[in-house]
């Protein structure tokens, strides 16, 4: 029985509208041992022979034998399980890697064996006997015709398979090469069968112990030259059943130090790969910071801003409730803390403070502020306000700096034209946050007056004042709240007289008005006008503070103290605003209080309180969080489609590093974990400086400011994006890389 046996084998290939013959009635056997030269015009079929054999072309007529036994009904994965067992293929145009060192090309040969350092040392022991040991670092790129050559042969050892197989592998070289890799070649394969394709019977002349004439697609002579010795074969043993967990161990194993060696083969593409892959996490960062956190529908809808221990209560008949009523439910129900307006605890949106960034005057910012009252906030920098005029800041860390990381830095603000002294800061990480001022009760109420008198009010004042001699009267269009005026008092500042001058009669009508309309709380709408004249009693004799009167664009204006704006204000709500506050210890406290009050009259609803709200919000919602999650996965996918528009060309130069690779015997299995094990490395810079970017966003002010910052969720989603964006950059290289062969291979079944 012959090692290798063609009996009849007829290769015809078809082309669009042309047929032609590769080989016909090819009737040859060989053995181990033999070293056959086959020439023969060029296109008379010698490498269609070659590439029969190797099982890397099917035949159409006649039977290959292998040891015996017909492979007609191969299918491709049977051909590729022999080639990996059987062949080696050394081509003319050399096919090594070439962003590979010689080592590692060898190295590629020998994944079967499993310990990396045996691996190394085979291959060096293999670049020795070709005689390269000189230059196992050297790029494939940088080798010379005849040492790419060697490295092949070192490959082709490498697999130690029986059969060679080497079309016209010194086509490319010059002569006295092309020797030397003959005879290289017979020296190393003395115990193998080796067939080698030539133009140059001359060459192989010594060597060859067989010399085989095509042509036309069909054997003309085959003459032996020396009989070949005869090979003892030794019975090697039938391999173990190799285990299919070990297998598929190995199979990681290799496709993860191919993945390795593939990224860092090429720096260049690596660098590159890296920055794409960075600007692509950049994205995701971007669109998961964008599409929101999605706290109302992860934590409900609350009716009111929910303070710990806050009970909302009214009455049911939409009365308003007088400071003394409320006083006495406060006592009975043991409230710590109530308040009478607590209108600004619900409205989130309209209070703005304005202070210099770093007490860099130029840089004002002005911030929406949530305005607050009975929180808790813990340790604080400084202290809690103890006075109308003190505050307490609830700020994003980014604000460190300007408002001090020991102390209070900054030690006044200005709220919606208040200045307030800021007693106590502390810091919050979230800056999706609003920034939360906390007051006092009797702060809260001025700012609650405050909040009225300049959005719904107007002031008409006129005053008669005498300088020297003279008098003037004076009128007054706009009016400033102040804390620095004396309590009661109002002051009254003119260019005319510069505030020198004493006041004999003053007639001071301040008009305001007050509508509600609180759509989630009973439904009522009221509008109240007030008039208050002040006498000569409530004019303070001191000259106004500080104001500089061009700068509210009037000539002359009133300053009132905060007394009197919360009289003006307060005699406003009391006649038209109908909730209050009282505040507990805690959540349970308020409820057990609102049980109490069951049947009394009253409408109590602790702040805690969530409702459902209208089917149609909850739907409009829910579409807005699928849209969110569309817009999130159609970004990743453009993400996707960009990195491998920009990568395609790169990837190009795989193309033949590829296809070496698979003509070698790796199993695509391996080459495909490879290119995703190459992608995932290369996220591997991206992957850290979202970490840092979280980090830093957690430990710096400046960086706070800058960047969204994100829930620990949020960053899960991120690295799932990354790694969905991995997969799918991946693929599509896959495809690319694979694509042609793969159409190649399904023609080939359809054949057989
Ligand atoms: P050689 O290696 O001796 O130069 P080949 O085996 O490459 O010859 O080619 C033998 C014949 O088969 C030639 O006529 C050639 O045109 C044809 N042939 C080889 N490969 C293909 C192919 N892929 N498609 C179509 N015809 C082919
Ligand atoms: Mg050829």
């Amino acid at each position: 029985m012959s090692f290798v046996e063609l009996k009849g084998i007829g290769k015809i290939y078809v082309s669009d509208n042309n047929v032609s013959v590769g080989i016909r009635g090819v009737d040859l056997s060989f053995d181990r041992g033999e070293f056959v030269a086959v020439t023969g015009k060029s296109g008379s079929g010698k490498s269609t022979l070659l590439s029969v054999i190797s099982g890397m072309d099917t035949y159409e007529e006649g039977e290959l034998y292998i040891e015996g036994e017909p492979t007609s009904h191969y299918l491709q994965s049977d051909w590729e399980e022999y080639r990996e067992k059987y062949i080696s293929f050394i081509f003319q145009d050399y096919n090594i890697i070439e962003s590979f060192t010689v080592l590692e090309n060898v190295e590629l040969a020998l994944m079967h064996i499993e310990d990396k350092r045996l691996r190394r040392e085979k291959a060096k022991e293999l670049l020795d006997r070709v005689g390269l040991t000189s230059h196992l670092k050297q790029k494939g790129s940088r080798l010379s015709g005849g040492q790419k050559q060697r490295t092949v042969i070192a490959r082709a050892l490498a697999k130690d398979s029986p059969i060679i197989l080497a079309d016209e592998p010194t086509g490319n070289l010059d002569s006295a090469t092309s020797k030397e890799i003959i005879e290289l070649l017979r020296e190393v394969s003395r115990d193998k069968l080796l067939i080698v394709v030539t133009h140059n019977f001359d060459e192989v002349e010594e060597c060859a112990t067989r010399h085989i004439r095509i042509f036309d697609g069909a054997v003309e002579s085959d003459r032996v030259i020396v009989p070949p010795s005869a090979v003892e074969v030794e019975e090697k043993e039938e391999p173990k059943r190799p285990d299919a967990k070990r297998e598929r161990r190995k199979e990681i194993e290799n496709g993860f130090s191919l993945g390795k060696a593939i990224f860092f083969a090429r720096p260049k593409l690596t660098v590159f790969l890296c920055l794409l892959m960075i600007v692509g996490t950049f994205g995701i960062f971007s669109v998961t910071a964008s599409t929101g956190n999605f706290s109302e529908v992860l934590d409900g809808y609350y009716m009111f801003n929910h303070i710990e221990g806050r009970l909302v209560i009214s009455k049911q008949s939409g009365e308003v409730i007088s400071d003394s009523e409320l006083d006495s439910l406060a006592g009975e129900l043991g409230a710590e803390k109530q308040l009478r307006y607590d209108i600004l605890l619900d409205s989130t949106d309209m209070f703005f403070a304005s202070f210099p960034i770093e007490g860099d005057m130029d840089r004002m910012v002005y911030v929406n502020m949530e305005c607050t009252y009975g929180e808790d906030f813990g340790d604080v920098i400084g202290r809690y306000p103890r006075r109308a005029d003190e505050v307490l800041l609830y700020l994003p860390i980014s604000y460190q700096p300007t408002f001090g990381k020991d102390r209070v830095k900054l030690d006044s603000i200005d709220l919606s034209g208040m200045s307030y002294k800021v007693t106590g800061v502390k810091y919050y990480y979230d800056n999706n946050l609003t920034p939360r001022c906390l007051f006092t009760s009797e702060g809260f109420r001025t700012a609650t007056a405050n909040f009225y008198l300049s959005y719904s009010s107007y002031i008409e004042a006129n005053v008669r004042v005498r300088i020297g001699d003279a008098e003037r009267v004076i009128d007054i269009i706009s009016c400033i709240p102040s804390f620095e005026v004396e309590d009661g008092k109002i002051c009254v500042v003119s260019k005319d007289f510069d505030g020198v001058g004493s006041y004999n009669e003053a007639t001071v009508r301040i008009s305001a008005a007050y509508q509600s309309e609180n759509y989630d709380y009973g439904e009522y709408s009221k509008t109240i006008y007030f008039n208050k004249s002040f006498d000569e009693g409530h004019i303070s004799d001191k000259k106004a503070p500080k104001y500089d009167v061009d700068a509210y664009g009037s000539d002359s204006i009133i300053i009132i103290s905060d007394e009197v704006l919360r009289e003006v204000a307060e005699e406003v709500l009391d006649g038209a605003y109908a909730q209050a506050s009282l505040f507990f210890d805690d959540d349970e406290a308020a409820y057990e209080a609102a049980e109490v009050l069951k049947g009394r009259g009253y409408i109590a609803v602790p702040s805690d309180t969530k409702y459902e709200p209208a089917p149609a919000y909850i739907i409009l919602q829910l579409i807005s969080a699928l849209l969110s999650i569309i817009l999130w996965v159609l970004v990743i996918i453009f993400l996707a489609f960009f990195i491998n528009l920009c990568s395609g060309r790169a990837l190009d130069a795989f193309k033949g590093d590829m296809a070496i690779m698979r003509s070698m015997g790796i199993q695509v299995k391996v080459i495909r974990l490879a290119m995703y094990v190459r992608t995932l490395i290369s996220l591997i810079p991206a992957f850290i400086l979202v970490a840092l970017a979280a980090i830093l966003i957690f430990t710096s002010p400046k960086f706070n400011a800058f960047f969204t910052y994100l829930y620990f969720w949020q960053y899960i989603l991120i690295y799932i994006g990354m790694i969905f964006l991995t997969v799918r950059v991946t693929r599509k290289q896959i495809q690319r890389l694979f694509g042609e062969s793969v159409k190649k291979s399904l023609k080939g079944g359809e054949d057989q």
